[in-house]
């Protein structure tokens, strides 16, 4: 199976049901399927060869999905690029992976017209407004056959690159093949139950793997999208009861704002009946207050561009059980997916038992096809099929899978691991505290310490000795933070994770030493 086949079968299944909502207008699924098919057909009489890259510079908007299903028809890869990024990272981007051709949208507009000289970019296509040194996307496709584009697509063939979010480095090309990702989102339409009758709220960066494969998951089941351009937490609750949401997609941070907005009514979302959160851990006590307000109605998924869908913690099994597991079991990122097989390993690559923490590795039909121009990183990061993850775990005894932090992101003080989820968990136990974020900082006896960056609840005036007593009773002393800032707000990437790279650079000097603690 391809994209392509899934774009078909839904314009015959589904032909005159809304297969986008977005903004106020409707687009039906078999007017999807033409709308992308001329995209295909266009891109090929442009002379674009198989398997040329067509890089995308836009925020969410339908045409997005077009791109996707369009440019995948014709055999040929789309460059998701994330229109956050500054003009040489960009074009950063476009060197390492030359794409011919760019779309971009109004706001990337300025961008663009930075980017178009660079070398191997061809041509210039404007989902809005075309200056004139762009083409019209929609002059472009309006006169274009409609049928499927006659092009043998092999289900190894890449479909995208999507690069990761750069959390620990610079963001790495992913190659995914329709194989990939189509396993990947029937893995969870499967274990997520998308249905036909579906409303799928996306609001995710389409640029980011996370909202693109939730949008394929629900597409497969032949559902109904409703996009968002952007996070607005209003306009997500209105979203919800006015176009009959039943499912959504949210980072964890999102779930906060929704439930920090006066807005909240949660009586007013009848059909809401699930919530898919991923990207990052989403602490306990923030867990339950959003179940308190929603219902036991939420999924985590734990993946990761490489291997886009690793495991999932069910809706039932967020309820509580009354057993002391059940903790526990809130903090962890569910059993691995159907069809997915997830070990942890030492250094040396054998295995570890029940409760050891060792590095994550998976194996998976959604495995990437490699690294683009990253045959040695690949090597490294992939070996006898199983992709080394890169993040710290343990597996328990009933195959619950706990994410203890990223191998970068450990904290090694006193010659001690020390996870900063861990650290984190015990913090946001407190009352006082709205978020947190934990980093190592250099310490001259210690290697490292502990730093922990606190954002206050409203109205709350915590102390760092109070703070750290708390952790006291939780954590074994040499966890504890030494050092706590308090800020109003934590970086944070455009998917909601921690910039920790940010809040590590926060705290040092040109020098190099430890510039303000408490
Ligand atoms: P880079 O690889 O460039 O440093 P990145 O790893 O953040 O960036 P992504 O592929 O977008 O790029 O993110 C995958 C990572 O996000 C995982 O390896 C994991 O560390 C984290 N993550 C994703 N989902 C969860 C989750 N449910 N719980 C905890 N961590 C998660
Ligand atoms: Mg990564």
């Amino acid at each position: 199976m391809v994209l392509a086949d899934v774009v078909e079968r839904n314009a015959r299944l589904r032909r005159s049901e809304a297969a986008f909502v977005f903004e106020g207008r409707t687009l039906t699924h078999e007017r999807f399927a033409e709308r992308s098919f001329a995209l295909g057909n266009a891109l090929l009489r442009l002379g674009l060869s198989r398997q040329a890259r067509v890089a995308v510079l836009a925020e969410n908007r339908p045409e997005y999905f077009e791109i996707f299903a369009g440019v995948g028809a014709a055999g040929m890869i789309t460059v998701n690029l994330n229109w956050r990024l500054a003009v040489p990272e960009l074009t950063g981007i476009i060197a390492d992976c030359e794409p011919q051709i760019l779309i971009f949208d109004g706001p990337s507009e300025a961008k663009a017209a930075l980017l178009r000289h660079a070398p191997g970019i061809r041509w210039l296509v404007a989902l809005d407004s075309a200056p004139d040194w762009a083409r019209s996307y929609e002059e472009m496709i309006g006169s274009e056959d409609t049928s499927r584009p006659g092009v043998e697509v092999a289900p190894e063939d890449i479909e995208s690159l999507i690069y990761t979010s750069g959390t620990t480095g610079r963001p790495k090309g992913v190659m995914i093949s329709h194989r990939a990702l189509l396993a990947a989102a029937s893995v969870i339409a499967w274990e997520g139950e998308a249905r036909t009758d579906d409303r799928m709220l996306i609001v995710m960066p389409l640029f980011h793997i996370g909202g693109k494969i939730e949008q394929m998951a629900f597409w497969l089941a032949g559902a109904t999208t409703v996009l968002h351009r952007s996070f607005d937490p209003a306009a997500i609750l209105h979203s919800f009861a006015q176009d009959g949401v039943t499912a959504a997609h949210l980072a964890p941070t999102m779930v906060a704002r929704l439930l920090d907005h006066p807005d909240l009514d949660a009586t007013a979302y009848s059909r809401l009946r699930v919530i898919h959160y991923a990207s990052a851990p989403m602490a306990v006590p923030l867990l339950r207050r959003a179940m308190e307000a929603f219902g036991p109605i939420f999924l985590q998924i734990y993946g990761m561009t490489e291997c886009i869908t690793v495991s999932i913690l069910k809706p039932f099994q967020h309820r509580p059980d009354g057993t002391p597991d059940e903790v526990q079991r809130l903090s962890s990122a569910g059993q691995p997916c159907f069809g997915v097989s997830a070990r942890i390993v030492r250094p040396d690559g054998t295995g570890c038992g029940p409760g050891e923490l060792g590095e994550v590795a998976v194996r998976s039909e959604g495995l990437m096809s490699g690294y683009w121009n990253g045959n040695a990183l690949t090597l490294a990061a992939v070996r006898d099929g199983w992709f080394r993850t890169g993040d710290i775990g343990f597996l328990d005894r009933d195959g619950f899978l706990f994410i203890a932090d990223r191998a970068k992101d450990m904290i090694i003080s006193g010659g001690e691991n020390i996870y900063s989820r861990e650290v984190e968990d015990a913090l946001m136990s407190h009352p006082a505290v709205r978020e947190v974020a934990v980093t190592g900082v250099p310490d001259p006896e210690w290697g490292e310490s502990v730093k922990a960056w606190i954002v206050p609840r409203d109205g709350a005036e915590p102390t760092p000795a109070a703070l750290i007593d708390h952790c006291r009773s939780l954590i074994a002393s040499y966890k504890k933070p030494r050092f706590i800032e308090f800020t109003t707000d934590l970086p944070r990437l455009f998917n909601g994770k921690v910039d920790k790279k940010a809040l590590r650079a926060r705290t040092l000097t040109p020098d190099g030493s430890v510039a303000r603690g408490a």
